[in-house]
């Protein structure tokens, strides 16, 4: 494999895609001396057919807002590779959304899905639909306008869709009511769903429980723990607040979150009250990071400035793409940073990882850190499927489990000679192989 050409011949075919461009070029980097070991993958052009998605439909939503106007956005869904199971993967709805976004989600989706051990595909979706300052009816309007045209390519062994960034609990509602009324019936369409129609237990936490566990692992691996270590975290969304929740279980103090307007410093650390302070503050869909600092007067609101200038042991950020780059890498370096892990997909720009690495810090990928969020809507799937629910000790166990997992194949293919774990080559080199193996094993489609 050329590297190389493959970047330039996709750069030339879609020019722009810079996330698209950017994640494809962080696994074609890892993945480039297993690939060139085996020549089958050459001979069946496995690199070539997997950079590109399976398909790609996209649509107009078009909806009635309150004061009785026409909006129209626009909608897609990308199935990217189903080789080892149903597409699985989130709906974002941002203004930010566009293709180059959404190809990266679904790109990295098919590698993290792999690395869960569930028979999962990638895929991801979304909409340029911004949920911000909507009432609860135009939200409604919106999800049932874009399920409208999305029930065409999904169902419950093709294509499951979940939530992401702007899609929660509330909009997975909108979608499955008008998915239902439409096919008639009752399926696991989507994960994330309510608890009393057909949701899973622990999914809300699943992604930053995950996370946290598999923060656990690579302290583990370096005989230390959470105890006592200061984190900082970006973002208060789905992610974030299971983030706060399970490190400060387990002992480790989160001295920040943070919005696009800045971030909120409070040196004592969240706790269980503040955290449900903050997740009354979200529901009621107004900004949280100012009330926040306004509430406990001993927490500060910095405004237009990230939380990464705050000393710590451990980052964690848990909020969007390239959230944390090369100069924000230099500041928590120089701070002394012990353990940098993204929870949220591909938040660290390819410099910030770079200087990671040379500084031997231990960086959890998002791809492998995040994927307890997959890796329990995986299990929501089962759970319908068997028409049975697991009780929270059940799935708590297998998402630690699979964590545990995740982190065992990272350092299986991540070793390297001086015993540094580059956990960003072996996150891509295991959720390749598995990924390869079974499109070889399936012929050329
Ligand atoms: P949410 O929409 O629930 O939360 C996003 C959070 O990030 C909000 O607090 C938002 O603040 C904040 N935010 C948005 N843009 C910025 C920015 N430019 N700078 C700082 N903060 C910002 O999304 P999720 O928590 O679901 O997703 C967060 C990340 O985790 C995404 O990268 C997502 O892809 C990833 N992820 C999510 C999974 C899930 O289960 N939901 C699974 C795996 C990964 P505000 O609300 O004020 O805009």
């Amino acid at each position: 494999m050329n590297v190389q050409n493959i970047l330039l011949n996709l750069e030339a075919k879609h020019p722009g895609e810079q996330e698209y461009l950017q994640a494809v070029t962080e696994v074609l980097e890892s993945i480039e001396g297993i690939y060139n070991e085996n020549p089958q993958y050459e001979s069946a052009k496995i690199i070539e057919r997997l950079v590109e998605p399976d398909r790609i439909l996209t649509f107009r939503v078009s909806w009635v807002d309150d004061r009785g106007q026409v909006q129209v956005n626009l909608g897609h869904r990308v199935q990217f590779n189903n080789a080892i199971g149903p597409y699985k993967g989130g709906l974002r709805l941002h203004p930010s959304v566009n293709l180059s976004i959404l190809k990266f989600l679904g790109f990295e989706q098919t590698f993290k899905n792999a690395l869960t051990t569930l028979p999962m595909g990638g895929a991801k979706g979304g909409s340029d639909f911004n949920p911000k300052g909507k009432s609860d009816n135009e939200i409604m309007r919106f999800c049932q306008a874009f399920m409208l045209e999305l029930w065409h390519i999904i169902g419950p062994n093709t294509d499951v869709p979940a939530g992401d960034i702007g899609t929660g609990g509330r909009e997975i509602g909108y979608l499955y009511g008008m998915y239902k009324k439409l096919k008639m019936e009752n399926t696991g369409i989507l994960t994330g769903k309510g608890l009393n129609w057909g949701g899973s237990l622990v999914r809300p936490e699943a992604t930053g429980f995950g996370a946290t566990y598999f923060v656990n692992e690579m302290l583990k691996a370096n005989n230390d723990s959470f105890k006592g270590k200061i984190v900082t975290v970006s973002g208060f969304g789905n992610v974030a607040w299971g983030v706060a929740l399970k490190v400060t279980e387990l002992g480790g103090k989160v001295v920040t979150i943070s919005g696009p307007d800045g971030y909120i410093y409070d040196e004592k650390g969240l706790d269980a009250d503040k955290i449900d302070y903050l997740l009354t503050l979200r529901a009621s869909n107004n900004d949280i990071v100012s009330p926040y600092a306004e509430e406990f007067p001993e927490a500060k609101f910095i405004a237009n400035k990230k939380p990464w200038e705050v000393t710590c042991d451990i980052a964690m950020p848990s909020a969007i793409q390239n959230e944390l780059n090369d100069d924000d890498a230099a500041l928590l370096l120089s701070n002394d940073v012990k353990y940098v892990a993204e929870v949220s997909n591909m938040g660290c720009t390819s410099e910030a990882v770079e200087a990671f690495h040379k500084a031997q810090i231990p960086f959890g990928p998002g791809k492998a850190v995040n994927a307890g969020g997959v890796g329990v809507s995986g299990l929501e799937m089962s759970q319908n499927a068997m028409k049975l629910n697991w009780t929270v000790e059940e799935v708590d166990a297998k998402l630690h489990q699979m964590m545990f997992s995740i982190h065992e194949a990272c350092t299986k293919y991540g070793t390297e000679p001086d015993g540094y774990v580059n956990y960003v080559d072996g996150a891509n080199i295991a959720g390749f192989i598995k990924v390869a193996d079974a499109m070889l094993d399936q012929g050329i489609i």
